[in-house]
């Protein structure tokens, strides 16, 4: 990038993001989600990084907050109110660690880590132990004087209770800080009493606390149950309180609420390592704080030290904020292109500059269809908020258009297939999707076939894309029944294969010549036969046969079994071609078999997996839970009886079940619950 291009960018990133931060600081009402704000700064941060000439002075990597502009007094803060560096991964806490050693010169350097509280920043002075002012943040500098409203809050102390040998911390004037916040399911009963009386809602708890604490109206806030919850402790003179862990237990000894009851939830780390412990302890269990969190503070223990270290912009040195992968970002939209899926369907995919989601890096997104494209004026070269949540494809939710700079180029979907070059069709008028019509296009041939062989379906081992590619490039197979016949002669001459690959494939192919029926029906490909339906047809005909003459009036009447679905069936079955390939698997020895029912402990209950489970793979527990007469479902809904939680479970996910107050069980219940 040059440099004119870099000032440009910066301009409209420093407008935007400023934007962004008065609706969430003055407002209390985003518009964006956090990570989709913190995308966008880490992007600033790294072209200031690269640029130093173009940093300006309203940069929002400069300064704390907002300017304030309420009718609440103004006050200066004695001490900066400062803000946190944001850090997403090992690497990246590892460099800051190496850091802190290089400037203080200590290789034996204490971490203290705490959770990191997603509330109002507020500061409360206490005079000889008395409560005498509360201040937010602001915009670190000066912040509002809130004395009034934060005096109501139950957890506030209007007199300092000093256990002994706290007594001393009654004389002078005593800082200590901290956050507001709102408990979850404070926030879903109040959001949900505003939106009964017509009211708008807010969008997160800690824009209500916010909201709250801002009003003019002190009896107002009273009636709202607000927590504050301190993390840090200013006295005169500060060598009076040696470690962080001292300040925690300082405070907690004054009669507050220190953001670690207990002392359990913050901790100690003598090395980095021991701090990732941390980091990986609370990626889960964090979600289960009545409160919300935004990560974690990692900060250097020692006091003095950390004083020492200084600031730099609007954050200290000495402490960092490590922030959880999330499961929304923003990045560049480079191109466009179409992708033919084995119904035909034509579904443009956007190639991204790489984003992390959810801990994973993300290079392609699915825009669904034409019409989500134009609806939402998504442009070749935007800059785009982009989503994965949990196991879900990565999606891009909208363009930033106020970041446009006049290169974008609008997309025109194409007219023909770009693999064999059919004209795309609409199989129903207001259909969304286009679609190749060409049942022998190479793309949906070879789609169909990675689709029966994939893990959910046939799961043969060995036989990913690539294989199929190469055995339909050397003329050996036409369609998924021909993968029976080959032979290893065949498989052995072409290029990918070795003697003892090309064996293993043809073993696992004859592995496979009783699979299950419902797996079998469901690598058929029919539209609309997920892996769910494939089984409730299958408990119900019992065979392929039965199948095969189905009337759609049967059909019907198998619960989840819809006019659409029924449609599609019997389309499939009464269609030449599909006849002659099952006649095709007879005649390669291929006879599926319905499995044998294990006892129905799960039947009329629905199961969600988030996460990676440590036993089983996602297909296999989602058989399991068949097998047992569940349903395994994708995602959180009224109907969910079970969400179970593997490692790094997706947050929305939790979120949901929680508000609609479903079962969480960890794997092991799960596995207890199945054997
Ligand atoms: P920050 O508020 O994320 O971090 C600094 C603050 O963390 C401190 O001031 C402190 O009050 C607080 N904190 C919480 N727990 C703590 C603990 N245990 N120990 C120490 N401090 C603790 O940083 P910021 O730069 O002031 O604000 C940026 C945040 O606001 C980001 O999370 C960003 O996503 C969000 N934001 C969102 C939007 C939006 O439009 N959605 C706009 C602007 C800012």
């Amino acid at each position: 990038m040059t440099l004119e291009a870099a000032k440009k960018r910066v301009n409209k990133l420093v407008e935007q993001l400023n934007n962004y931060s008065y609706e969430y600081h003055a407002l209390d009402k985003p518009s964006v989600d956090d990570s989709v704000y913190d995308g966008l700064m880490n992007e600033l941060k790294k072209l200031e990084a690269e640029f130093p000439k173009v940093i300006l002075d309203n940069s929002p990597t400069q300064k704390v907050g907002v300017k304030i502009l309420t009718t609440f007094n103004k006050v200066d803060h004695e001490t900066r109110m400062l803000s946190l560096n944001d850090v997403f991964d090992e690497s990246e806490v590892k460099h800051w660690a190496d850091r802190m050693i290089k400037l203080s010169g200590q290789t034996n350097n204490n971490f203290f880590v705490d959770i990191k509280m997603d509330g109002l920043a507020c500061s409360i002075i206490y005079m000889d132990g008395k409560f005498n002012q509360a201040v937010t943040r602001g915009d670190g500098t000066t912040g509002e004087d809130v004395t009034e409203n934060v005096k109501t809050i139950a957890s506030v102390p209007l007199r300092l209770h000093a256990k002994k040998g706290y007594e001393e911390f009654l004389k002078g004037r005593t800082e200590i800080r901290g956050e507001i916040v709102l408990n979850k399911k404070d926030f879903d009963k109040l959001n949900k009493q505003r939106s009964d009386e017509g009211l708008p809602v807010y969008a997160n708890p800690r824009n209500l606390a916010a909201g709250t604490v801002r009003q003019l109206d002190s009896s107002l806030v009273a009636k709202r149950p607000l927590i504050f919850r301190a993390y840090d402790i200013l006295v005169t003179p500060s060598s009076r309180i040696k470690t962080n862990q001292a300040a925690y237990e300082t405070i907690a000894n004054l009669g507050l609420i220190v953001n670690s009851p207990s002392f359990g939830k913050s901790y100690v780390a003598n090395s980095i390592d021991k701090v990732m412990k941390a980091v990986n302890i609370w990626a889960d269990k964090r979600q289960t704080m009545e409160f919300n969190t935004d990560g974690l503070v990692i900060k250097i223990n020692d006091r003095e030290l950390f004083q020492k270290l200084g600031i730099v912009g609007k954050a200290p040195r000495a402490a960092i904020a490590y922030k959880y992968p999330a499961e929304q970002s923003t990045t560049k939209l480079r191109d466009i292109f179409i992708s033919i899926g084995r119904t035909g369907a034509a579904t443009p995919v956007a190639i991204l500059t790489p984003v992390v989601l959810a801990g994973t890096t993300v290079q392609m997104a699915t825009l669904h269809n034409e019409g989500e494209i134009i609806r939402k004026d998504i442009r070749i070269g935007d800059t785009v908020i982009v989503r994965k949540a949990g196991d879900i494809i990565p999606e891009v939710v909208e363009p930033i258009t106020k970041l446009r700079d006049g290169s974008e180029k609008v997309f025109k979907m194409p007219s023909v297939c770009p693999e064999c070059n059919t004209k795309l069709v609409k199989i129903k008028e207001d259909e969304a999707v286009w679609r190749c019509p060409n049942d022998e296009c190479p793309t949906r041939v070879k789609n169909t076939i990675v689709h029966f062989a994939s893990k959910a379906a046939l799961n043969i081992d060995g036989l990913g894309e690539k294989n199929i590619q190469n055995l339909l490039a050397g003329n050996l197979i036409k369609d998924s029944a021909d993968l029976y016949k080959l032979t290893f002669e065949e498989v052995s001459k072409l290029d990918r294969f070795a003697d003892i690959s090309a064996q293993k494939l043809i073993d696992s192919i004859k592995n496979k010549t009783k699979p299950n029926l419902a797996k079998f029906v469901f690598g058929l490909g029919i539209r609309h036969v997920g892996i769910q339906t494939a089984n409730d047809i299958v408990s119900h005909f019992h065979s392929l046969d039965n199948l095969i003459k189905a009337s759609e009036d049967e059909l019907l009447s198998i619960e989840g079994v819809g006019e659409v679905v029924a449609e599609s069936i019997v389309n499939w079955f009464s269609d030449p071609n599909n006849l002659s390939l099952l006649s095709k698997f007879k005649k390669f020895g291929v006879s599926p078999a319905e499995a044998k029912l294990s006892k129905q402990i799960f039947k009329n209950m629905y199961f969600v997996i988030s996460g990676t489970l440590n036993t089983f793979e996602r297909e296999e527990a989602a058989d399991q839970i068949r097998s047992l007469g569940g349903t395994f479902q994708s995602s959180v809904s009224k109907e969910t009886t079970y969400l179970i939680l593997g490692q790094n479970p997706g947050q929305s996910k939790i979120e949901k079940a929680k508000k609609l107050g479903i079962d969480i069980l960890n794997e092991d219940v799960f596995n207890k619950l199945i054997s």
